[in-house]
């Protein structure tokens, strides 16, 4: 299960309502800001959920409407004594930059934080026992852009009653079965993990798209995610203007959506001239369950499962 807090949701510049791109996705005891425009760190203390942990940041791509807000968190988290470092991932344009802005933000030498560039490319770029993050090319404006499949592994469920009736005794040797090795019985018999195993339980699926200006080759990354995140920057009465910018139309999104068999659909990086409600309309046309969320609204995301949270302060 996932958690996602939706921290700025406008594109290209900020709006009354709306700050710029961020977002800040849950998992266990875990972390991960994904994209840092500007402002974001008022966001994050607007949320009740502050700095703590954030120590990993995944960028999408390097306009600056997601990354301008890297050099006053960096600025605020070298006075910070929890977060001694930081590790930003991203495109090597993405990282470029970034290196470029925090040049200015580290020079005056009152900034002393250590900060880690991961150039990242398609495939996993973080994982543990339980979950991976992978990175996928997406289509925008220059080159490098990213998206993020945060993916809890599958799990094959320990049969009990199967495991009684072979006459497996509890404590290491049920262990050892669900780890994966065989074990040999008292009388000599041999039990193997497939006997005592079910059919694999898959994992909850996240994927994170920044901008893009296709959807075509996301389709594959995008299959059967239980919830999608996607700009939705026009409404389809300025295609054109999508595409001359490398942008979606909510359209697009939710043709993805429906394409790819995912569960819900969120769409972000709003344009401030349109309402949430012209793109949620738009795009509840091909496909019902999207929201347009607004900033600070977060998410549950489960297995075939997704909810508001409503609680204002996090885990
Ligand atoms: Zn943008
Ligand atoms: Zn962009």
């Amino acid at each position: 299960m996932f958690e996602i807090l939706f921290l700025g949701t406008s594109a290209s510049a900020p709006s009354i309502d709306r700050g710029l791109s961020s977002a800040l996705v849950f998992y266990r005891d875990q972390r991960f800001l994904i994209d840092c425009g500007e402002g974001t760190q008022r966001q994050l203390l607007r949320s009740g959920l502050g700095f703590r942990k954030l120590d990993k940041v995944l960028l999408t791509h390097g306009h600056l409407d997601h990354i301008l807000g890297l050099g006053g968190l960096v600025s605020t988290f070298s006075r910070w004594e929890s977060i001694p470092s930081l590790t930003i991932y991203g495109g090597r344009w993405a990282l470029q930059r970034v290196e470029d802005l925090m040049k200015v933000v580290l020079r005056g030498g009152e900034v002393n934080m250590s900060i880690e560039f991961v150039c990242i490319r398609p495939g996993i770029v973080w994982e543990d026992d339980t979950m991976t993050i992978s990175a996928f090319p997406v289509t925008h404006r220059g080159p490098g852009c990213f998206g993020y499949l945060f993916e809890q592994k599958g799990h094959r469920p320990f049969l009990a009653e199967e495991a009684e009736r072979l006459g497996v005794p509890h404590g290491p040797e049920r262990r050892a079965l669900v780890q994966g090795r065989s074990i040999t019985l008292a009388d000599g018999a041999i039990i193997r993990p497939e006997q005592v195993l079910g059919q694999e339980v898959k994992g909850t699926r996240l994927a994170h798209v920044g901008d893009a200006g296709r959807t075509d080759n996301l389709v594959e990354f995008c299959r059967d995610a239980d919830a999608l995140v996607i700009e939705a920057t026009y409404a389809s009465c300025e295609t054109e203007m999508a595409i001359r910018f490398g942008h979606l139309t909510a359209t697009q999104a939710a043709q993805l959506a429906a394409r790819a068999n995912v569960g819900h659909l969120f769409l972000v990086h709003l344009s401030r001239r349109y309402s949430a409600r012209e793109i949620a309309r738009e795009a509840r046309r091909i496909f019902p369950n999207t929201n347009v969320p607004r900033d600070l609204d977060r998410y549950r995301v489960a297995r075939g499962k997704v909810a508001r949270v409503k609680e204002e302060n996090g885990p």
